[in-house]
């Protein structure tokens, strides 16, 4: 029988990657990642080689069942230079202590976009809608735009075998939010980046792209998109000690400038300080404050100070690699 094995992998543009597949097709395929081949494509396409030199190399790291194609599977790839060697693209290569005990919440915010009058679904051509309050959580066509491709991506990411832990309507008209859980930061990324690609494909069906920009209606009165990145390990789930708490809250004021150098392109639009948002310039951290750098949810309170905290930093266009990496190191770096 003909499998089609659809190789996904980032190219090489800067400063936010974008994804790229093709499709492979195997015969009597076994299902499994170790029987799913290295394969080659055009760098010199992609940003990730010169055209006198242009082969690279797809690593397959990660599989899961293709819902939407008969007989397929979604295979997601690092990229190897002509060398073997991890590209400089390849963010998740770079993980250097990637470690299971830490577990990982991303809240992936994005806008559905149409193209014909490049604004967000909902928005009428040349005006715009009422303004924020009524769309987060909603339900209506006042009020919800796009719901059906929301829908469906939930049910395909499902039967793909995609952790996904919920979706909403967020705060702008036509953005939408999913919550991946995964634990380790290789997985929780390979999870996040199969799921926006089979975002993307969906919204082709219906003409509909997606926005991944952290701020795609500019300086106006309309939210942002963020990634926000919950987390845990052991120490946090077990604490019973606000000092815990404080203390690695505490290890992420001196690595401000490495978590916003990979907190996602263009973040110092978003974090403002309006719009839930700290300031990028500003540190701060506290219990239930949706204004704050990181927020120590009420959960981790209510729970004799054992839980997890969010990171509300990280912008929708982040590479969920760096960020968990980047979380696991600040996080091993603390005081406790
Ligand atoms: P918000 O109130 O910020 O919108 P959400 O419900 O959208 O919160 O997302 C919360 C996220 O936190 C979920 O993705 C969930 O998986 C994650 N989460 C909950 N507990 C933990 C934990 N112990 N460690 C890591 N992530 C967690
Ligand atoms: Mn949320
Ligand atoms: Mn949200
Ligand atoms: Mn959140």
């Amino acid at each position: 029988m003909a499998t089609k094995l659809e190789y996904i992998w980032l190219d090489g543009y800067k400063p936010t990657q974008s994804l790229r597949s093709k499709t492979k097709i195997e015969k009597d395929f076994s299902g499994k990642l170790e029987d799913c081949p290295l394969w080659s494509f055009d760098g010199s396409s992609t940003e990730q080689a010169p055209g006198g030199s242009s082969d690279c190399v797809l690593k397959p790291v990660f599989i899961c069942p293709d819902p939407q194609r008969k007989d397929a599977y979604l295979v997601m790839c690092e990229v190897l230079d002509s060398k073997g060697q991890p590209h400089e693209s390849n963010g998740r290569a770079h993980i250097m202590d990637d470690d299971n005990d830490f577990w990982f919440g991303f809240e992936q915010e994005y806008f559905l976009w149409d193209p014909k009058t490049d604004k967000p679904l909902g928005f009428p051509a040349g005006g715009y809608p009422g303004p924020q309050g009524p769309y987060y959580c909603s339900v209506g066509a006042n009020n919800a735009y796009g719901r059906e491709i929301v829908e469906e991506h939930l049910d395909v990411c499902l039967d793909a075998g995609l952790n996904v832990e919920g979706i909403n309507a967020e705060v702008a008209a036509g953005q939408w939010e999913f919550q991946i859980f995964a634990k380790g930061a290789k997985e929780a990324g390979d999870q996040i980046w199969v799921a926006r690609y089979l975002l993307e494909r969906i919204g082709e069906s219906y003409g509909v792209s997606i926005n991944w920009h952290c701020k795609p209606l500019g300086t106006l009165d309309w939210n942002g998109s963020g990634m926000h990145a919950n987390f845990s390990n052991t120490t946090l789930r077990t604490a019973n000690s606000k000092e815990t708490f404080t203390a690695i809250c505490e290890a992420f004021r001196p690595a401000v400038a490495e978590c916003v150098e990979v907190y996602g392109a263009h973040n110092e639009l978003r974090l403002t300080g309006k719009h839930e948002t700290a300031s990028i310039t500003d540190f701060s951290y506290g219990v239930s404050d949706r204004g704050a750098s990181i927020r120590i949810p009420l959960y981790t309170v209510d729970h004799n100070w054992s839980g997890y905290l969010e990171d509300r930093r990280p912008n929708s266009a982040a590479d969920p690699y760096k960020v968990a990496a980047v979380i696991i190191k600040t996080v091993k770096s603390a005081k406790v």
